[in-house]
């Protein structure tokens, strides 16, 4: 991404009430995703555009996020920071995600603060300037 300018995020969800409080947390901390609701979906839209982020529930119909994110990092040598969401035990997803590729994941359910603290991970410097520029934001959470 370019210096300054916000990240592009992908967020695979196919749980409606979960991919609206997704959305409502990420519009909150001053970002915004596109959709997808399987790992099909995910990498339709990774052939659209390039993405720094994806938020990749480890769930889905059709092909999971392990799948998906396994795909990813052998189709693009340059890929998206990926965050697994999951409802795993954390000792059980730590192997599976991190194998297939992924940087990082949170456990579902989680709260902004945690989404923020992830996000915030992967994309390090970046996201810390947009972070910084908003507290009347960050003090909501
Ligand atoms: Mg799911």
């Amino acid at each position: 991404m370019l210096p300054g300018s916000s990240p592009h995020i992908l967020l695979a969800e196919d749980n409606p009430v979960n991919q609206k409080m997704a959305l409502i947390m990420l519009r909150r901390l001053g970002l915004q995703a596109d959709t997808a609701v399987n790992g099909r979906e995910v990498l339709s839209a990774m052939e659209e555009r390039p993405y720094d982020l994806v938020l990749m529930d480890i769930e889905m119909p059709e092909m999971d996020g392990i799948e998906a994110t396994r795909l990813i990092r052998e189709r693009w040598s340059l890929g998206p920071k990926i965050i697994i969401l999951t409802s795993l035990e954390p000792d059980l997803c730590r192997d599976l995600c991190y194998d297939a590729g992924a940087d990082d994941f949170i456990n579902k359910p989680f709260r902004m603060d945690e989404l923020d603290a992830a996000i915030g991970r992967s994309l390090s410097g970046q996201y810390a300037a947009i972070a910084q520029s908003l507290p009347q934001v960050a003090s909501l959470v």
